[in-house]
């Protein structure tokens, strides 16, 4: 059974693209089978691992309408021991089909459960809005990751999104978890940073990945070669954050089980 992971954050800009790429291919750098969802229109996990999203046969919009199977759309990228379901600006077609669909919540899970056996972790980068795409990912997502810039307005957004999680774990998925909150583009200087960073472990405590992403330019130059940082430059301050990052989330989920056997 895979781990399903939706990176969610309804501001845009805040590094959710980044951290699903990078997550996703530092999984894989650590022998991870790991599939990744652009869920976006915009296309930019697509583009980042390599992939041209103006040249596809498949997408994720054709799987989410039931036209294409997962396993037909997948696109397998074996340098970077990753797999992809690429996403391009027809995703915006689906996102108004499924609202129109009695059980278009569910399309994701759905079509997630056929690969279910072949990958152990599925990320998932939701576009910048509570769209019906992103409750598509909260419903087929074990854990939530949110990505945060600490900036004076991000707590108020956090709530909005915090509330849509516990309806959705309420209503339709029991089994998802705020799997944890990444502060990101973290500037150690700046005394409203570190003032929102405190705040943020306050509320959220051992929630808060103890690894720190830091402004790292070379994080916003490898898409535009088509890698994740770790390729483009694995010495930069931005690929080894992401790599602590994985390094974390494999522990969080170590201790999980052994919670759950003790
Ligand atoms: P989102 O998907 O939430 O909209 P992105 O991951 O696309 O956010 O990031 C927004 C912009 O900031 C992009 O240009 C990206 O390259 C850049 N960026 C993201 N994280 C960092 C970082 N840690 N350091 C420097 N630039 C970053
Ligand atoms: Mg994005």
């Amino acid at each position: 059974m895979s781990h399903v992971i939706a990176v969610a954050n309804q501001k845009g800009g805040v590094g959710k693209t980044t951290t699903a790429i990078n997550l996703a291919a530092s999984l894989a750098a650590l022998k991870r089978r790991v599939l990744l969802v652009d869920l976006d229109a915009q296309g930019n996990a697509t583009m980042g691992v390599g992939v041209d999203k103006a040249e596809l046969e498949h997408t994720a919009r054709d799987v989410l309408l039931e036209q294409v199977s997962m396993t037909d759309a997948i696109q397998t990228l074996a340098e970077l021991n990753l797999s992809v379901l690429p996403a391009n600006s027809d995703m915006t077609e689906a996102e108004i089909k499924l609202r129109d669909i009695a059980v278009g919540d569910f399309a994701l899970k759905t079509a997630l459960a056929d690969v279910a056996e072949r990958f152990d972790y599925v990320i998932l980068d939701c576009p910048p809005a509570l769209s019906k795409l992103t409750i598509n990912a909260l419903v087929a997502a074990d854990g939530v990751l949110i990505p945060m810039q600490c900036e004076y307005y991000a707590l108020e957004g956090l709530s909005a999104l915090v509330d849509t999680i516990q309806k959705i774990r309420r209503i339709i998925n029991p089994r998802l978890e705020i799997e944890g909150l990444l502060r990101t583009m973290y500037d150690p200087r700046n005394n409203l940073a570190i003032d929102v960073s405190n705040q943020l472990i306050q509320h959220f405590g051992d929630r808060v990945y103890r690894t720190l992403v830091p402004r790292n330019v070379r994080l916003a130059e490898a898409p535009s070669h088509g890698l994740p940082a770790m390729r483009y430059d694995p010495a930069s301050t931005g690929a080894k954050a992401y790599l602590a990052l994985a390094g974390e989330v494999l522990k969080r989920h170590r201790d999980a089980a052994r919670r759950a056997t003790a």
